[in-house]
């Protein structure tokens, strides 16, 4: 069983919604459930063009299986969500990326772990400290660490809350 940290995004349709489905889904097949949710926060799109604001938000989830078939879940839960790949960076109903799949570093075509943009993305690593802590360490420095040293991409926690999901937060798997 292993401790997966899962960073969600949405600036097309009705991103909040798309976030509680994903969350709802996340819970449903996400191998023992979900941990933690971090807070929803509100960030300006780093994509090419003019683009809406996006939502942000992590969980963390104990997954019993593989890390490509989290992958793969992810990829089902967005297609449901309609994800379309028109464009990359592009506006996207739903994307979920696999940010950290406990201590393992992996390097595959299809998959790489820790995400290779975490530190670079200030809309990552602060729902990432909310669920997973600030001393956490990614590549040698500490979640607060790269913080610190990202780009100051505006951002703000919103109180949108996580209503519709499972208020459930198990951390006896903690
Ligand atoms: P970015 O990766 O910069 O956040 P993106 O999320 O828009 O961009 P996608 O189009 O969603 O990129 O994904 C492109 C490919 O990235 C996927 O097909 C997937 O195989 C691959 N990939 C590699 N590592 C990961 C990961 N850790 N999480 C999610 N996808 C990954
Ligand atoms: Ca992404
Ligand atoms: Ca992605």
């Amino acid at each position: 069983m292993t401790l997966s940290c899962v960073g969600l995004g949405a600036n097309l349709g009705d991103p909040h919604a798309a976030l509680l489905r994903a969350s709802e889904a996340l819970e449903t097949h996400g191998g023992r459930g979900i941990v933690a949710r971090s807070s929803i926060y509100r960030s300006a799109a780093i994509g090419p063009g003019e683009q809406e604001d996006y939502l942000n938000a992590a969980v963390t989830l104990h997954w019993t299986h593989q890390a490509e078939d989290l992958l793969a879940l992810l990829h089902r839960i967005e297609a449901e969500a309609g994800r379309i790949r028109a464009q990359r960076w592009g506006p996207r109903t739903l994307d979920l990326d696999l940010l950290t799949f406990g201590p393992e570093q992996l390097h595959s075509a299809t998959l790489t772990v820790p995400h290779p943009r975490i530190t670079s993305r200030n809309f990552v690593l602060l729902p990432m400290i909310d669920v997973l802590g600030g001393d956490t360490r990614i590549d040698g420095r500490t979640l607060e660490d790269w913080l610190r040293s990202c780009p100051t991409n505006p951002i703000e926690r919103t109180s949108l809350a996580w209503h519709g999901a499972p208020s459930r937060i198990n951390t006896a798997w903690a």
